[in-house]
């Protein structure tokens, strides 16, 4: 199947082409067509799927027509980093039909933010909740012109306690729109937002606990005292692509960059105390492969899309299985084969176990020569 058995414009039909999309992914095949004949979804799939263009391209025809400079398509999303990267996608797929879009989130000034938003009026807003509330709550950002929501990512924004937002601001909505709603896993909680808010919506499962089938996982089992050590070989085994390191703590995240930078590997960090200029510029130096080990808690764990993250290595085993199937999600994207790694000590056997149920087989032991 190529793209043009949807229908998109043709402005749209060059922007794929552009951008250098052959073919759907599974995703893309199983939404576009139901999203386009305006029905409510509920996708459950993992980011690396293609999942941004699968609402992007059908909201971006929707839109086509109608007015503007009111907003009309909504994305709620957790983190700032997801937000500007959805922003960008559809700024990518949209510049030749002139859409305006733009990415509402915080850490940056307010009032520089009304100042863009009333300059530009955009029509699509990709936006994280509390930001969002806080310029409808100064009557800045009025939505009821919306006619299509996504709130994407949605098991996260639970987790980040982002429901009672994500609801307020629901509330504020046209209740004639179409609402999609993306997640990876689907608990009690956003099974209970979807009946509540979404009017007999299409389910689309793209296997959303499974890992993706490029990558190979492994487990190695290590003392506390002994992970650093293990991770400096593994590093030093690497010589290709970037990796990303995951820790339990901000803390310890800053801490391991610093230390790896003062051995000399080339490493940054992301994590939630980090100003957001500094986020930026982390994520900007890791994008570009200037830093090629970025060191990170779960806030990169979701939605962060680089295509060269070849080696994923939990230094701190995650919490959940959920958390687990998000961090090595980072690698693999896009058919390209990934690396994940995750560090062991006695006391994490109970997770491990939990994380293998979930996946339905045990993870292979390796030793650090071996990835
Ligand atoms: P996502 O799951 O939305 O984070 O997308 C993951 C990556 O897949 C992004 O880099 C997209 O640009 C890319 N992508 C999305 N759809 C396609 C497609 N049909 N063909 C090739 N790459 C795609």
């Amino acid at each position: 199947m190529d793209f043009s058995h949807f229908g998109f414009d043709k402005d749209i039909e060059v922007s794929i082409t552009s951008v250098g999309y052959t073919a759907p992914t599974p995703i893309q095949e199983q939404t576009i067509p139901s999203i386009l004949a305006g029905r409510d979804l509920l996708g459950l799939a993992q980011t690396g799927t293609g999942k941004t263009a699968a609402f992007a391209l059908p909201i971006l025809q929707r839109l086509i027509g109608g007015t503007s400079c009111v907003p009309r398509a909504l994305v709620l999303s957790p983190t700032r980093e997801l937000a500007e990267q959805t922003h960008q996608t559809f700024v990518t797929l949209g510049k030749r039909g002139s859409f305006k879009s733009m990415s509402i989130f915080g850490g940056v000034s307010l009032s520089t933010q009304i100042k863009n938003y009333r300059k530009l009026m955009p029509e699509i807003l990709v936006a994280c909740p509390g930001r969002l509330l806080d310029l409808m709550g100064q009557g800045v950002v009025k939505l009821n012109s919306v006619e299509i929501l996504v709130i994407d990512e949605a098991d996260r924004m639970f987790d980040m306690g982002f429901l009672p937002s994500i609801k307020k601001i629901i509330v504020a909505l046209p209740k004639t729109r179409q609402t999609l709603l993306f997640s990876a896993t689907l608990p009690a909680e956003i099974a209970g937002l979807a009946r509540q808010f979404q009017r007999d919506p299409v389910r689309v499962d793209v296997h959303a606990s499974e890992p993706l089938a490029t990558i190979s996982h492994f487990v190695r089992p290590v003392s506390q005292a002994d992970k650093y050590q293990a991770l400096r070989t593994v590093l030093h085994g690497i010589n290709q692509g970037q990796t990303l390191v995951f820790t339990r703590t901000k803390h310890r995240a800053k801490h391991l960059a610093l230390q790896l930078t003062n051995e000399g590997f080339e490493a940054t960090s992301l994590q939630g105390n980090l100003s957001q200029g500094q986020r930026d510029k982390a994520m900007s130096s890791f994008r570009s492969g200037k830093t090629s080990i970025m060191v990170a808690t779960d806030i990169a764990a979701r939605g962060i899309d680089i295509t060269q993250i070849s080696h994923v290595i939990n230094f701190d085993i995650p919490d959940t299985p959920e958390a687990y199937t998000h961090r090595i999600g980072r690698t693999g994207r896009m058919l390209r084969k990934g690396v994940a790694l995750t560090f062991v000590t006695p006391e994490d056997r109970q997770v491990l176990k939990s994380i293998e149920r979930f996946m339905g087989a045990p993870i292979p032991l390796v030793g650090a020569k071996a990835v």
